[in-house]
């Protein structure tokens, strides 16, 4: 098989109503990708997650450096096209951000490629563990810009959903608010279901040892992102003293990274995103990390989960999955959370492909 077309998109898909986390205001979810045609006639379609700014330099990535090199190229030799890209021109420029996740929409297409080729769903093709279904919970109620009453209604109607497991914002200017939704939220939920709280990097280390301690009576699953995530040795301080777990992964960028933080023991949770990191290639290397220290991954779904279900479905160390549902509509397969949790898709691919009125409906570039 090889490649004979490669061409970037970028679709910006509504958010209603727009959400807030302490550092992001959304009103769209960037899906900015690259659809790869092949000789056989099997198309591939892979994408990163954006908050629908900086796109275009993705995108610009794809066409200028990485498209030219895949025309005639076997997708079968996704590591060997892996290696060639990542060592290839934007070497210079970025082992991270943007040229990573211009590669990881290409390797994400490849691997769909290969799998519709050989028929199966991606989580076959890669082996699976947990042929049935997988554990999702829910983010969609926990949104910062929610008045307390709001939350708590959202997060109690996610519940009747089926949910046991749902997480919630914090990193209000005054860690004080925090504790008191968080305090509310637990007292609404009872102390059977799973709570996590997400800070979205808005801590320093003092705030979040004083309101991380203040904060464990809540018996939270996880504490995600509580500092800016290049800070190793704070997230490695804060594992040591609390008695929470901390969770992180959504801006750390390369298996490299990851390694500092596992093997110095500064994350408990890993949710390391195929979006973020390079693709699928390098997402299974940083879950065979995961697995080598017993940590289990729990990934951010900057894809909103359509990629990450078969991941999680084929990951021996892969405990649950966060479900967020703006973008699904989109898709040809789009991912299904039953009484919480995903059923598995059973079509061939990565469950990638776009359904070509969205495809054009949201289009940008
Ligand atoms: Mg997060």
């Amino acid at each position: 098989m090889k490649i004979t077309k490669a061409e970037s998109f970028i679709l910006h898909v509504p958010i209603t109503p727009p959400i807030t986390d302490a550092i992001n205001v959304a009103t769209h979810w960037g899906v900015t990708g690259v659809r790869i045609e092949t000789d056989e006639g099997i198309v591939g379609y892979g994408y990163t997650g954006t908050t629908a700014k900086g796109d275009e330099m993705i995108a610009d990535t794809i066409d200028r450096y990485y498209a030219p090199a895949l025309i005639g190229k076997n997708p079968y030799n996704v590591k060997q096209i892996w290696d060639e890209l990542r060592f290839g021109p934007m070497h210079w420029i970025g082992r991270s951000g943007i040229a990573h996740m211009a590669l990881a929409a290409v390797d994400i297409a490849l691997w769909d490629i290969m799998s519709k080729a050989a028929g199966k769903p991606l989580w076959q093709y890669l082996g699976g563990h947990k042929p049935d279904k997988i554990k999702a919970y829910n983010t969609n109620g926990g949104w910062l810009n929610w008045s307390k009453d709001q939350l708590i209604k959202d997060i109690t109607g996610i519940l009747d959903q089926g949910f046991t497991a749902v997480k919630m914002k914090v990193g209000k200017p005054d860690p004080r608010e925090d504790f008191d939704r968080v305090q509310a939220v637990r007292r609404a939920i009872g102390d059977d279901v799973g709570l996590m709280i997400d800070v979205n990097q808005q801590w320093n280390i003092t705030t979040a040892m004083t309101w991380g301690k203040k904060l464990e009576q809540f018996d939270l699953i996880w504490l995600e992102e509580p500092l800016n995530p290049d800070d190793i040795s704070g997230h490695r301080k804060l594992a040591d003293e609390l008695n929470v777990p901390i969770a992180l992964g959504e801006h750390v960028y390369n298996k490299y990274a990851f390694r500092d933080y596992i093997t110095q023991g500064a994350v408990e949770y890993v949710q390391v995103d195929v979006t973020r990191v390079a693709g699928i290639t390098e997402w299974l290397q940083v879950a065979g990390l995961a697995a080598a220290h017993d940590l289990p991954v729990c990934p951010h779904v900057g894809d909103m989960g359509q990629i990450h279900q078969h991941l999680v479905a084929a990951t021996q160390n892969a405990i649950m999955l966060e479900y967020i549902p703006w973008i699904k509509h989109i898709f040809e397969e789009p991912i299904n959370v039953v009484n919480g949790f995903y059923t598995l898709p059973q079509q061939p691919g990565a469950s990638t492909t776009i359904i070509p009125r969205y495809f054009e409906e949201y289009r940008v570039r």
